[in-house]
């Protein structure tokens, strides 16, 4: 199972990246995972990665090919994998395509999750964190006994910083620009499952594994 995971940030993406890796057996691979072992390790494409992350420039596409190239075909993938982060581009995605052809093999599915812009800044915008324990709650969905007041530790509750709507839809607004365009290239291919993100975490799931199959 070759897969790429879509979801705009706020949709649970990672709650349902965490499940399909389990229920298929495939690794979770994200392009920040990969920087950091990278760069850690010291490989060449590490040391060239780094470079450009140290004077805060987005490392090229053809590098980060490179990267991802690099560790889909390491024996952990053999079986497939899960993308997550990548491609983030046509150009990206036309080199992935190009070298999973090469290696003789294709993706299967685009798993793309759907959630409303005005949904996820609701849900973001409303969110309330506990300073003391961590605890997270939501004003309207999920909301403490007595309003500001942590219900598990008493303490003070925060809003965080970048959790306002003018962030929380910039962000957003971000993504969707850089994944329309991907998922037409992925349409064109007649791959992609649009996966409707509003939904119950049970059920999301189980839509999600009647797109990809058993
Ligand atoms: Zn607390």
């Amino acid at each position: 199972m070759r897969i790429i995971l879509l979801g705009p940030p706020g949709a649970g993406k990672g709650t349902q990246a965490a499940n399909i890796v389990e229920k298929y057996a495939i690794p979770h691979i994200s392009t920040g995972d990969i920087f950091r072992k990278n760069i850690k390790e010291g490989t060449e494409l590490g040391k060239k990665a780094k470079e450009y992350m140290d004077q805060g420039l987005l490392v090229p596409d053809e590098l980060t090919c490179g990267l991802v190239a690099d560790r889909i075909s390491q024996d952990d993938c053999k079986n497939g994998f899960m993308l997550d982060g990548f491609p983030r581009n046509i150009a990206q995605a036309e080199q992935l395509d190009k070298y999973l052809s090469e290696a003789g093999t294709k993706l299967d599915k685009i798993v793309n999750i759907e959630v409303d812009k005005s949904i996820l800044v609701g849900r973001a915008v409303g969110r309330r964190i506990c300073k003391s324990c961590g605890a997270t709650f939501h004003v309207e969905f999920n909301p403490t006994k007595v309003e500001g007041i942590c219900d598990k530790c008493g303490a003070e509750l925060h809003q965080r910083a970048d959790d306002n709507e003018e962030t929380v839809s910039k962000r957003i607004q971000v993504y969707l620009d850089e994944t329309k365009p991907l998922v037409g290239y992925y349409n064109k291919q007649g791959i992609v499952a649009d996966i409707n993100g509003d939904q119950a975490i049970e059920k999301v799931f189980a839509d999600i594994v009647d797109a990809l199959g058993e």
